[in-house]
């Protein structure tokens, strides 16, 4: 088990690490802290604030003790110099690379990145002159050549989000280290439980706190870890769009955060077992699921990650009529467009993360029009199988009465 700086798993980091400084007359829990201002009697205290000669805060937008608070336990889990946090992960993502990029810079990155990700890069990037060059998710032969020709940031991400494909991000740090490059990791997917793109040598790590970190679906926000001299200047075009994370959002984010790793043990026990189950299914295509042997990115995955998540997806024999049929008949699952949360998540990647691709899209990146994405809940292990055995049993029901028709 890898330790990080308090030496303390963890586990036992993500119940207790960077709060007790925020907490209040013996209070046990961090609180909400709501003002939007904060007051100075001493007008050269209030100076010293604002010239971060004194610790302090001064304006909400800009910082907030609840939010620190939570900033502050993600930092330690992904072992950071720096954090910084913003509304949502969209915000984190756009703000890192507004921040941090100019015009006429050269981006390498992935086509598989989230929806929202892949959007910036085809639509917003190129009209300030930033060139993107979405590669091949698994194909690093090719993405290295592309780093090659020069680059100024490859952003990556790893498992992706449908098709939970494996990057080798050991192997493409290298090789953008070697033309200087900096290098970004969405870890939303794999927590800062299971992966440590900085320990690999990535520059930031940026989560969705809205999905695993938070994992109870109720609050949106985004974060941003590394060294102080980069987070400084994303905080710092933060600060100033004002994309915040609110306060109530923050807490219970942190709230959330202390159980992270105590759900990701069932989380990821349980979609093992369900990956398993699905690959006997016989009216299912295809698993993906990198715990699975047959993955293409198992070895990687591995090598670089310490769990292989809760994340798994699986296409039906039928395509889209299958799947339509499928879905409302799971009783353990909602079906919606959110992941990592506690209850079982069901969702079509047509509706969700890639409802802004078109068709075509979604093929060029290998999503099957009747793919499932299945982020797996705390719920008992069993329970979700006798669900799925359910809807398949009614499934291969409603099959049948076609065929007899
Ligand atoms: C959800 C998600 C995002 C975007 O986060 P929001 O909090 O919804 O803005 C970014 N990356 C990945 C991998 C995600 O799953």
């Amino acid at each position: 088990m890898m330790v990080n700086q308090y030496d303390w798993d963890y586990g036992t980091q993500s119940v207790w690490a960077g709060e007790d400084r925020y907490l209040l007359q013996g209070a046990t829990q961090v609180p909400v802290v709501h003002s939007v201002s904060f007051g100075y009697s001493d007008i050269d205290d209030w100076y010293d604030v604002a010239l971060n000669k004194q610790e302090g805060h001064i304006y909400a937008r800009n910082t907030n003790p609840t939010v620190d608070a939570f900033e502050e336990k993600v930092r330690l889990l992904e072992n950071a110099e720096a954090v910084t946090s913003s509304s949502t992960g969209m915000s984190a993502i756009s703000n890192t690379l507004f921040a941090l990029l100019s015009s006429g810079d050269r981006v390498v990155s992935i086509k598989d990145t989230y929806g929202g990700t892949n959007k910036i890069f085809s639509e917003f990037l190129p009209e300030f002159n930033v060139d993107v060059e979405l590669c091949d998710t698994t194909d690093f032969e090719a993405i290295e050549r592309e780093i090659e020709k020069g680059c100024d940031l490859l952003y990556l991400e790893s498992p992706t989000n449908p098709t939970l494909k494996i990057v080798d991000l050991d192997r493409l740090v290298t090789a953008a280290k070697r033309e200087d490059a900096l290098v970004i990791v969405d870890n939303t997917f794999a927590t800062p439980i299971n992966q440590h793109p900085l320990a690999l040598g990535a520059d930031l790590v940026i989560h969705s706190a809205t999905k695993f970190l938070g994992g109870h679906a109720d609050a949106l926000g985004g974060v941003v870890c590394g060294p102080k001299e980069l987070v400084d200047k994303v905080y710092h075009f933060r600060e100033i769009n004002g994309s915040t994370l609110d306060p109530m959002s923050a807490y219970l984010l942190l709230r959330g955060m202390k159980t992270l790793d105590l759900r990701l043990k069932q989380q990821e026990a349980s979609a093992l077992e369900i990956a398993h189950y699905l690959e006997r299914q016989p009216l299912v295509e295809e698993v993906f699921y990198p715990g699975l042997p047959s993955h293409q990115g198992h070895d990687i995955a591995a090598q670089q990650m310490e769990g292989f998540g809760s994340m798994l997806s699986f296409s039906l024999k039928g395509g889209l009529d299958a799947v339509r049929e499928f879905l409302p008949t799971l009783n353990h699952a909602h079906l919606a467009a959110n992941l990592g949360a506690v209850e079982t998540i069901a969702s079509i990647p047509r509706t969700s993360s890639h409802v802004e691709s078109s068709a075509e899209e979604r093929k060029a990146m290998g999503i099957p029009e009747g793919l499932i994405r299945y982020s797996t809940g705390v719920e008992n292990t069993e329970d979700l199988i006798a669900d799925l055995d359910q809807a398949f049993e009614k499934l291969s029901e409603k099959q049948l009465e076609y065929t007899n028709r």
